[in-house]
């Protein structure tokens, strides 16, 4: 209820365009949600193969959503390739979904700020900086702000909407109101690391890692968080979200993972479900 306090009403501005760069595991299934929720997307990324597979990847959520054929090929035709960014003239919002290095995010939103349609919605979709210290190059940094989004992005209700130290309320507002408009759940967050829900949920994880160290079996602990009612085991959890991406948010936070298992699954490049093995084999 405290929550749903927050949320905004449906407001009068229908954001009709998307503009999505970076089509690695977020990028494209945020891509393939704001379609399923009726939108038309363009989809940029370095790397025209990468956005072949994430557009290629949308299928199963467009046969989830979409009974007839006519409409899952309307939804394939809303799903637009775009290597050269045309779309962020068009756009009505922009998110940027690339990798997470500071440098290259800079450079990108400063290239993109330049192109916006005015009133244009800027978020990027980092889990880990500082919005400020993203925005710090834009021409207007109140501009930008987070919409970070979980993974898997088809079954995550809830997106954080992150405010900068200069993000304006208009855009922080109009940040939760698109989140309401592709129906999803919008949580207005301060832009401190691990955002809200991370900084709960790393500790978690990295407790339920710790037992492993001390002998206890995954398997156990798995079972005893799902037992309590968690929808998932910090270990499979942790599986699911990527264990580089683990490893990189319990960083930030201050949590050392050095020597740990975490690291040794890390270095070996068994990252959890996308490589097919992480704590656990998934093939
Ligand atoms: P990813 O590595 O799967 O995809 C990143 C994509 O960005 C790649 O396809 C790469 O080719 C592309 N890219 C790199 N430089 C580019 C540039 N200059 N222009 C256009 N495209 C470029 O990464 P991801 O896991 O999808 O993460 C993307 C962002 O989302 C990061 O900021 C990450 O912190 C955040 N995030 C990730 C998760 C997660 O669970 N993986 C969850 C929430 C947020």
């Amino acid at each position: 209820e405290l929550l749903k306090g927050q949320a905004p009403k449906k407001l009068a501005w229908k954001p009709l365009r998307a503009h999505v760069i970076g089509a690695g595991t977020m990028g494209a299934d945020i891509a393939g949600w704001c379609v399923a929720r009726g939108m038309e997307v363009t989809l940029q990324d370095v790397s025209p193969e990468q956005i072949a597979k994430g557009i290629a990847a949308q299928g199963k959520l467009f046969a989830r959503k979409f009974k007839t054929k006519p409409q899952r090929d309307a939804a394939k035709a809303r799903l637009i390739a775009d290597p050269n960014g045309e779309g962020v003239a068009r756009a009505d919002v922009v998110i940027e979904a690339i990798v997470e290095k500071l440098d290259i995010k800079r450079t990108v939103l400063a290239e993109v700020a330049n192109r916006l349609k005015p009133g244009a919605l800027l978020a990027t979709n980092t889990s880990s900086l500082q919005i400020e210290d993203i925005a710090a190059g834009l021409p207007d940094p109140g501009r930008l702000i987070g919409l970070h989004f979980f993974n898997p992005v088809a079954m995550m209700p809830l997106v954080e909407v992150v405010r900068g130290e200069q993000s304006r309320e208009d855009e922080v507002s109009r940040g939760a109101a698109f989140v309401t408009a592709i129906d999803k759940f919008p949580l207005i967050t301060k832009s401190v690391p691990g955002f809200l829900v991370n900084r709960v949920l790393t500790p978690y994880m990295f407790g339920a890692m710790k037992l492993i160290e001390q002998g206890e079996d995954k398997e156990r602990i798995d079972e005893a968080a799902r037992t309590f009612g968690m929808p998932m085991g910090p270990i499979e959890l942790a599986d699911t979200v990527g264990l580089d991406v683990c490893a990189h948010v319990a960083r930030i936070l201050g949590f050392s993972s050095e020597g740990s298992r975490l690291d040794r699954l890390v270095a070996a490049g068994k990252l959890g479900k996308k490589s097919g093995e992480g704590f656990y084999v998934w093939k």
